[in-house]
C-alpha cells in the first residue's frame, strides 16, 4: 500500500514545488523547521565548520552551494568564482573536499558555451589545488548537454567525474559510452519526475539497473562513486568488491547526502571503506529540501512536526 501511494505522493511533492505559495512559505520559515538537517547552512563559514566536523568523523566530503537554474551570467560567472575560492580555501586549510555542481547553476540554460568555460576554470583551479570536481546530473533534458560537456572537460583534464541517473532507461548505454574516457562516475537512482517513456516506473527496475551499471562500472577502467543509502545495494556492492578482489579504496568510494543515513554511512568507515559525504549550503536551498522530502515522504511528517511545534 506505502509503496501504491509513493509515486503519487512523491509527484505531488514535487509539483507542489513549483507552487509560488508553497515556495514562498517554506522559503520564510524552512531553515527552522528542518532544512537544516540536510543543508549546513546558508554561509561558507557554517559550511566549513561542518566539512571540519565531517572530516574528523573519517569522511570526505563533496562541497555544493545550492543553486540551478540561474538565468543571469554575472550569477554563473560569480557561481564558478565561489567554487575556485572554496577549492583555493579547501586545500589551504587541508579539508578533504571537493565539488560538486549543476551545470544549470554555471549558464546551461543561458549558453552551453558559459556553462563549459565557467566549468572548465572551476577544472582548471582544482587541479592547481591536486583536487577532483564532478558535474550533477539534473532532469532528463540535460543529460545531453551535460555529457557533451564532460566529454569536452575530460579531454582537457583528468580530475572531472559525471553522475549518470539508474532510473534513465538510456544509462548503460551512456555508460558504455564513456568508458574511453576511464571516466569517474557516481551512480544514483534519480532525483527528478521523469517519464514512464525514457525511465523505469518500477523500483525494482530502478534497484536492479543500479547494481548493474556499478558492477559494470567496476569492472572497467576508471573511478566508481556508488552513491546511495540503500542498505541492500550497499551490501551487494560489499559482496561483489570482496568476491573480484577489488580493494576498499583507490577503486571506489561510497557516497551519501549529509543528514541521510548516518548509521549507515559511519559503518562503513569502521569496515574501513571511503566513504564521502555530500554537503551541501547556501541561501536557495528550496528545490533540494523538496527532492529530498520526495524521496522518502515521511521527512514530510518530520517537517510538518517541526511547524507544528514551533507554534
Ligand atoms: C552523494 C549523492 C549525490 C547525488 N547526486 C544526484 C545527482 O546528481 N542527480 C540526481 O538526480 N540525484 C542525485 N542524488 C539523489 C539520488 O538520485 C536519490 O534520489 C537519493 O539518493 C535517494 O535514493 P537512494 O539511492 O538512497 O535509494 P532509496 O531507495 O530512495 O532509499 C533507500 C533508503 O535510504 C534512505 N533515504 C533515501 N532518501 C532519503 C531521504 N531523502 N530522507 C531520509 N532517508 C532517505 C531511506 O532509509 C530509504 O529507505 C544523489 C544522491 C547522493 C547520495
Amino acid at each position: 500500500m506505502a509503496s501504491l501511494l509513493e509515486r503519487p505522493l512523491r509527484a505531488a511533492i514535487l509539483a507542489a514545488a513549483d507552487s509560488p505559495f508553497v515556495q514562498r512559505t517554506v522559503s520564510r520559515y524552512g531553515m527552522q523547521l528542518g532544512a537544516r538537517r540536510f543543508v549546513a547552512g546558508e554561509s561558507t563559514a557554517e559550511f566549513l565548520s561542518v566539512a571540519r566536523e565531517v572530516n574528523a568523523r573519517g569522511f570526505a566530503v563533496a562541497c555544493g552551494i545550492l543553486g540551478e537554474g540561474v538565468r543571469e551570467r554575472a550569477e554563473a560567472t560569480a557561481a564558478a568564482d565561489r567554487y575556485c575560492a572554496l577549492l583555493r580555501t579547501f586545500a589551504a586549510q587541508g579539508l578533504d573536499a571537493n565539488v560538486a555542481f549543476k551545470l544549470t547553476h554555471l549558464g546551461l540554460d543561458i549558453d552551453p558555451e558559459l556553462a563549459f568555460e565557467n566549468a572548465a576554470r572551476v577544472a582548471q583551479t582544482a587541479r592547481e589545488c591536486g583536487n577532483t570536481m564532478r558535474l550533477d546530473m539534473e532532469q532528463s533534458r540535460y543529460v545531453d548537454a551535460t555529457l557533451a560537456i564532460y566529454r569536452r572537460l575530460r579531454a582537457q583534464f583528468d580530475n572531472v567525474g559525471y553522475v549518470l541517473q539508474s532510473y534513465l532507461l538510456r544509462s548503460m548505454d551512456d555508460l558504455i559510452s564513456t568508458f574511453e574516457l576511464e571516466p569517474n562516475v557516481r551512480f544514483v537512482k534519480g532525483a527528478y519526475l521523469e517519464s514512464p517513456s525514457i525511465a523505469y516506473a518500477d523500483k525494482r527496475d530502478v534497484d536492479a539497473q543500479y547494481v548493474k551499471l556499478v558492477e559494470t562500472a567496476l569492472t572497467h577502467p576508471g573511478y566508481t562513486a556508488v552513491a546511495t543509502h540503500d542498505p541492500a545495494i550497499v551490501a551487494e556492492i560489499e559482496r561483489f568488491v570482496a568476491e573480484r578482489g577489488i580493494p576498499k579504496r583507490g577503486r571506489f568510494e561510497f557516497q551519501m547526502l549529509y543528514g541521510i543515513s548516518p548509521q549507515l554511512a559511519q559503518s562503513l568507515v569502521e569496515r574501513g571503506y571511503r566513504v564521502r559525504l555530500a554537503v551541501p549550503f547556501g541561501d536557495f536551498w528550496f528545490p533540494y529540501l523538496m527532492r529530498r522530502l520526495a524521496e522518502r515522504p515521511a521527512n514530510l511528517a518530520f517537517f510538518l512536526r517541526g511547524a507544528f511545534s514551533r507554534r
